[in-house]
């Protein structure tokens, strides 16, 4: 039995801002609600490494939701659902609502790159009888966590007559795969001084693919020549066709519970999958919403957003434009009333390194989705810095509706930064807050989410969806 809270603790109860682990909030049922939906997660994990994959997976699910290709010419009624495919690298899933267009779009964005190695673009060659491709880091990685660990490869080859072959060689059971060497410590007394920003160079993530030369006769580089042999006979493919090739290499290994209590997840590119998963599943959920519902799953945010793939292009701007135009309205209007949860990552508390985050103001792993009113470095340079009226509006939906939420900073002042999408929807005249899941170990082949946090994203953007 408790005993009776005194008038002092009933006051601070009151007044005081206090952020629970979700796990003393939550029932059985919910816990065991948010478990099963991370099951789900961990299956998109495993299926979906890179962002095409991720739109695979994406395109085939949302026809099963009843999902159409979008026709830019059409007038869409209440209630029908389409989606339009950025070159099979972004897409874009709406569910059309019942108020005029005008009235604004419920949107939520996230991305689907993830901080990898891509081959460069004549990556194969052979040295030390060896066979072994070169790489350029996407995104940004502390390189030194690259080496040594399993890789596979992922991706498409656009060959000389036009044809494309997909590529996925690393994640079955009986398939090979790849891994960046290190060198022995016996023999790393010059390495070991280097910053561990130098650790491994970028010119040193090379990938090793082989080692055993074509035949025994006479001639010079036959480890590459047997590599290139075994790609033509799996291809077609021959070396120039590496010239028009996205082939990306990621972490091998699969996505695995954490934690005697299996409360997290540890798996490779939860940053940002962590919350395209939850707001695609979100917008899967909802039919006949008031206000018209978009999830937008971009490429290219991990190296600033550009490309016609990424959210700093236009073609999230377009889709709207041309449904409104459709319906006879004007996007400018369209925009200008659209409301969005800009849907990343934040970094969670990490007990190890406490020295670069605010307590106060960092989220931690369990206490629910991080509402991030602003990332950027410095003295918030890059970033979209929220209103408090449009914070105010989404802390009041996640109350209204049992969400369990924190706020979050990217780090202490000065101490480092980032940014997300959210700046590039805010320059579209859109009211736009960062929420997502807080992360460990972020950037690394191997980061950790919590489950219950996951869940609480999830519901997060299907109330927004849902909103009356
Ligand atoms: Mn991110
Ligand atoms: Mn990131």
């Amino acid at each position: 039995m408790s005993e009776a809270k005194s008038e002092l603790e009933l006051l601070k109860e009151k007044l005081f801002y206090d952020r629970r682990n979700a796990a003393e909030v939550c029932d059985a049922a919910e816990i065991e609600a948010a478990d099963t939906f991370c099951e789900d997660y961990k299956a998109f994990l495993n299926t979906a490494k890179t962002e095409r994959e991720a739109v695979a997976y994406m395109v085939e699910k949302a026809e099963r939701h009843g999902f159409v290709p979008f026709d830019r010419e059409k007038q869409y009624q209440a209630g029908e659902k389409i989606y339009f495919n950025n070159r099979n690298k972004a897409i874009v899933l709406c569910v059309i609502g019942k108020r005029p267009l005008s009235e604004g779009v419920r949107l939520s964005a996230a991305h689907i790159d993830s901080p990898r190695l891509d081959l460069k673009p004549n990556p194969l060659y052979e040295d030390g009888d060896l066979a072994l491709f070169k790489t350029h880091y996407y995104g940004g990685i502390k390189k030194y966590q690259w080496a040594c660990i399993p890789l596979s490869l992922h991706g498409v080859v656009v060959k000389k007559d036009g044809t494309t072959v997909k590529v996925n060689i690393g994640e079955s059971a009986d398939d090979p795969q790849f891994v960046v060497t290190d060198l022995l410590p016996h023999l790393a007394g010059e390495q070991m001084k280097r910053t561990l920003a130098d650790g491994i160079r970028g010119e040193e993530l090379n990938l090793l693919i082989g080692s055993r030369p074509f035949s025994q006769d006479e001639g010079s580089e036959k480890v590459k020549l047997n590599i290139l042999n075994i790609l033509f006979e799996k291809y077609g493919m021959t070396e120039s066709d590496f010239l028009s090739a996205e082939l990306e290499a990621v972490p091998a290994f699969s996505a695995r519970d954490i934690g005697l209590d299996r409360s997290m997840i540890g798996s490779y590119g939860h940053d940002d999958r962590v919350c395209a998963y939850p707001a695609a599943e979100a917008i899967f959920a909802i039919s006949d919403p008031e206000f018209t519902a978009i999830t937008c799953l971009t490429d290219k945010e991990e190296i600033g957003s550009e490309g016609n793939t990424g959210l700093n292009s236009s073609y999230l701007r377009f889709f709207i434009a041309d449904l409104a135009k459709a319906n006879g309205e004007n996007y400018h209007t369209v925009l200008r009333h659209t409301q969005c949860l800009s849907a990343d990552v934040n970094a969670a508390f990490d007990p190890t390194f406490p020295e670069v985050l605010d307590r106060m103001n960092a989220s931690f792993l369990n206490r629910g989705v991080a509402l991030t009113k602003y990332t950027g470095a410095r003295g918030k340079s890059g970033t979209s810095d929220a209103s408090a009226e449009f914070v105010g509006k989404v802390r009041r939906l996640l109350d209204e509706n049992g969400i369990i939420w924190q706020c979050g900073e990217l780090g202490k002042v000065d101490v480092g930064g980032g940014g997300t999408v959210a700046m590039f929807l805010a320059s579209l005249d859109i009211d736009v807050v960062d929420l997502g899941v807080p992360v460990l170990s972020m950037h690394s082949p191997f980061e950790v989410v919590s489950k219950l946090d996951v869940y609480m994203a999830y519901r997060a953007f299907k109330v927004f969806f849902e909103e009356k």
